[in-house]
């Protein structure tokens, strides 16, 4: 798995701290490759958290954006919790590996053992991976256990991506797509 330096033209200068206070980024706008969160209170930080067991994911508690990935307010500007979290646990990202990526593939997530610096390339290889995963478990034919499916209408409701969904339960992306149009599972209500 190859990391290629990223292009120097998208990094922006890790000391935006100043031009933030002016400027806040666009919900949008990508974080630079190497952020500082040492003024973050990790006490307020955990309390969003719905910490459980270390092989467990942790999901944030607080506001969730657009892409279904937890978000903090820091100096003025959103910055994803994942990413603080990473800083947290005592590692960064670097230029080499300017992307945090989730092990469990859970958004939302923020447990530091689910998180490590990565490129763009793994990103996808990940992707690639956990579909392959799924595919080798026959996913047309996995069911779902009532719970399973309660679980994933939550989820639905916090904006997590179908894929990431599916990925999650090795299930179709259109198992997922049925169950929030209330196609399957009619019968289970909450
Ligand atoms: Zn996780």
């Amino acid at each position: 798995m190859q990391c290629h330096q990223t292009n120097p033209k998208t990094q922006q200068p890790s000391n935006l701290e100043s031009s933030a206070d002016h400027e806040p980024l666009k919900p949008s706008a990508k974080p630079p490759a190497v952020m500082d969160y040492a003024a973050v209170d990790p006490v307020k930080f955990w309390q969003r958290v719905n910490k459980k067991s270390p092989e467990e994911c942790w999901e944030w508690q607080g506001t969730i954006n657009g892409d279904g990935y937890g978000v903090l307010k820091f100096r003025k500007a959103p910055h994803t919790a994942h990413r603080i979290s990473l800083f947290l646990s005592g590692r960064n990202t670097s230029p080499e590996k300017p992307m945090v990526l989730h092990s469990c593939h859970n958004r939302r997530c923020v447990n530091p053992n689910h998180l490590r610096p990565g490129c763009s390339q793994e990103n996808e290889d990940d992707k690639v991976k956990a579909s392959r995963q799924c595919r080798g478990s026959a996913i047309a034919h996995s069911k779902l256990s009532e719970a399973q499916v309660s679980e994933i209408r939550a989820l639905l409701t916090r904006k997590l991506s179908k894929q990431s969904i599916a990925n999650r339960f090795c299930v179709a992306r259109q198992t997922i797509s049925k169950i929030s149009r209330g196609l399957t599972w009619k019968h289970h209500t909450l």
